[in-house]
């Protein structure tokens, strides 16, 4: 069976934890899925209208956390981390049980869930992945924010860049292969604030859920949590991990080189709907072993986009 055919996991699995900003608890089932479904949210809490589909479209906030809302005004939040393990690993096809309105933090990252998947293992199908491969470049710019997208041959690169007034953090800049690369640095990095942020948070009602034990937090020159910092460039990996998970959205892998500084869940959705709102921007295609295009020639690598 060709590598280039669509993946499920192999069994459910479940998860348990409580909601970053909510503070509520929820339990999230993966489970398997069929060829050509996608990613699937599905809020058991609710009996009908319970539908909600991780594409571009139903982003319906995108501050701090990206969550996305049906037609009916369900919504999941929180969802960029499973997300990123999904898109990482490149699992097409999952339907995803949710008891409650946001996705656990877990520890902050999307190590717990790379983990699990990687253990349970994965199920290949008889339909052929399906790629969008970036024709034009596209950018977008908010104030000192950039990001741009890009034509590639066979790769998704991201390039990413973070400028932070705390001398912590800093400027930090990475730049990865999502097909190639050994992302374990990426998918364990954990979601970050600063110390005087976290007061501002609360009075808006966000980060009820949020601890040492999911979140770095950095006051001035030191890292509150005493385990430190899981690598050197977690902050800007962290959002690495993020537009990985915001890019999932677009439903299919990326064939493209983006390049953001300072950016996050917003600009991210914003590009991806700037991409798709002109056809000269984008193709998508069946990728099977006889209709490969010319681009796609280098067969090493394209076993890494599988
Ligand atoms: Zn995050």
């Amino acid at each position: 069976m060709s590598v280039l055919n669509q993946k499920t996991l192999k069994k459910a699995v479940k998860f348990e934890g409580v909601g970053l900003h909510t503070g509520k608890k929820a339990s999230v089932t993966i489970l398997p899925s069929n060829p050509n479904t996608g990613i699937i949210f599905k809020r058991i809490d609710f009996e009908k209208n319970n539908i909600v589909l991780p594409n571009v479209y139903n982003v319906s906030n995108a501050t701090l956390c990206t969550t996305i809302t049906n037609e009916y005004g369900v919504s999941v939040s929180t969802i960029e981390h499973l997300m990123g393990a999904l898109y990482g690993l490149g699992i097409d096809n999952a339907l995803i049980e949710i008891n409650s309105q946001e996705v656990p933090i877990m520890d902050g990252s999307a190590k717990i869930f790379v983990e699990k998947f990687l253990e349970i293992g994965f199920e290949l199908s008889e339909a052929p992945i399906k790629l969008i491969k970036i024709m034009n470049k596209v950018s977008l710019e908010d104030g000192s924010k950039y990001i741009c997208i890009d034509r590639s041959n066979v790769s998704l690169d991201v390039d990413f860049e973070i400028k932070y007034s705390n001398p912590l953090i800093g400027n930090q800049k990475n730049k990865i292969n999502v097909y190639e690369n050994n992302l374990s640095d990426i998918y364990n990095s954990r979601t970050f604030c600063l110390y005087e942020d976290v007061e501002n948070l609360r009075k808006m009602g966000l980060a009820k859920g949020g601890s040492l034990n999911n979140a770095v937090v950095v006051k001035d020159n030191e890292v509150l949590n005493p385990e430190g910092l899981r690598n050197e460039l977690e902050f800007v990996n962290h959002k690495i991990l993020d537009c990985m998970g915001d890019l999932c959205l677009s439903g299919h892998k990326i064939v493209g080189r983006l390049v953001c500084s300072q950016g996050g869940h917003k600009l991210t959705n914003q590009l991806l709907r700037k991409v798709f709102s002109d056809n000269h921007n984008f193709s998508i295609f069946e990728l099977k072993e006889k209709n490969i295009p010319h681009s796609f020639i280098n067969k090493t690598a394209l076993k890494s986009i599988a």
